[in-house]
């Protein structure tokens, strides 16, 4: 099925791992164009750009830590000359930590709240420039907010903020056309779990994947299929949403 996305042009927040990853390649498949960001220098920066050449289309891949506000606007910057507008922006990158709350210091809360509220904010405000009718800005969220979730009560916290931030700039920016909406996902193998000794991976597809309807996992290919249907004009009159990318999870 053809979802008229060729040409389209977007940015894709920490897509050189994970579910970020999945993202940008299924767009730059679909013929979108696509700027993603990274933090550290390692070898999936190389493994994307090599996998972006091959797929073909305008892409780049650069370095920018979303926790440092001018590097935020120095991306956009980057993404405004290259592109001179956006039609999609997904707010991927995440930082994670297992703390204890009475453990939790004030500069591990300020370094997860950084990443994943602050930089997706600043990355939101400095691309309102580039949006315009019909823009599509999606925030990934987690069930784990939802849930809640021992050691991790930071973390939830950044995953609740962006539900509030994501329904008022739904209402801020609808009469301009621009929509926003958040996927809620559940448990999503990446590498990080591939990664993992084998009796760990068992226990943990099997501990979350029979918390699902589907009794499984999920892929960043998944992900990246909501991803592409709210790019899509078939979503236009889905926002301020939050859409449930979890396997029936609960
Ligand atoms: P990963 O840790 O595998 O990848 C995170 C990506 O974000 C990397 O490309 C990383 O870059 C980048 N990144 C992190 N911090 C920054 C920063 N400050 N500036 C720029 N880039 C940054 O994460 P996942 O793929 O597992 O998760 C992606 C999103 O999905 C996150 O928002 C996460 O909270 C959410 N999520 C994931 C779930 C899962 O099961 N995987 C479940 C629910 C939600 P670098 O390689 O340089 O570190």
């Amino acid at each position: 099925m053809d979802l008229e996305l060729r040409g389209k042009k977007a940015l894709i927040t920490g897509g050189t791992r994970g579910v970020g990853r999945g993202i940008v390649l299924a767009l730059a498949r679909a013929g979108v164009d696509v700027v993603t960001c990274y933090q550290n220098d390692s070898e999936h920066v190389g493994s994307l750009e090599r996998e972006l050449k091959e797929t073909g289309g305008d892409h780049h891949v650069l370095r920018a830590d979303l926790s440092q506000p001018e590097e935020v606007a120095g991306l956009l910057g980057k993404v405004g000359e290259r592109y001179g507008r956006l039609d999609l922006v997904v707010n991927n990158a995440g930082a994670i930590s297992h703390i204890p709350y009475a453990e939790l210091s004030v500069e591990e809360w300020g370094r997860i709240l950084a990443t994943n509220v602050t930089g997706a904010h600043l990355v939101i405000q400095n691309a309102l420039p580039l949006l315009g009718e019909g823009s599509s800005v999606v925030s990934i969220g987690s069930r784990a907010s939802d849930a809640g979730v021992p050691l991790r009560a930071h973390y939830t916290a950044t995953k609740s903020a962006l539900v509030g931030l994501n329904r008022s700039l739904a209402k801020e920016f609808g009469p301009q056309g621009i929509r926003f909406n958040v996927l809620v996902l559940g448990v999503i193998e990446t590498e990080k779990f591939h990664a993992m000794p084998e009796d760990q991976k068992k226990l943990m597809a099997e501990r979350y994947g029979a918390k699902t309807a589907l009794g499984r996992l999920g892929t960043p290919d998944e992900v990246a299929g909501a991803v592409l249907w709210l790019a899509s004009d078939l979503s236009r009159y889905v926002t301020g949403n939050q859409i449930g990318v979890d396997g029936g999870i609960s």
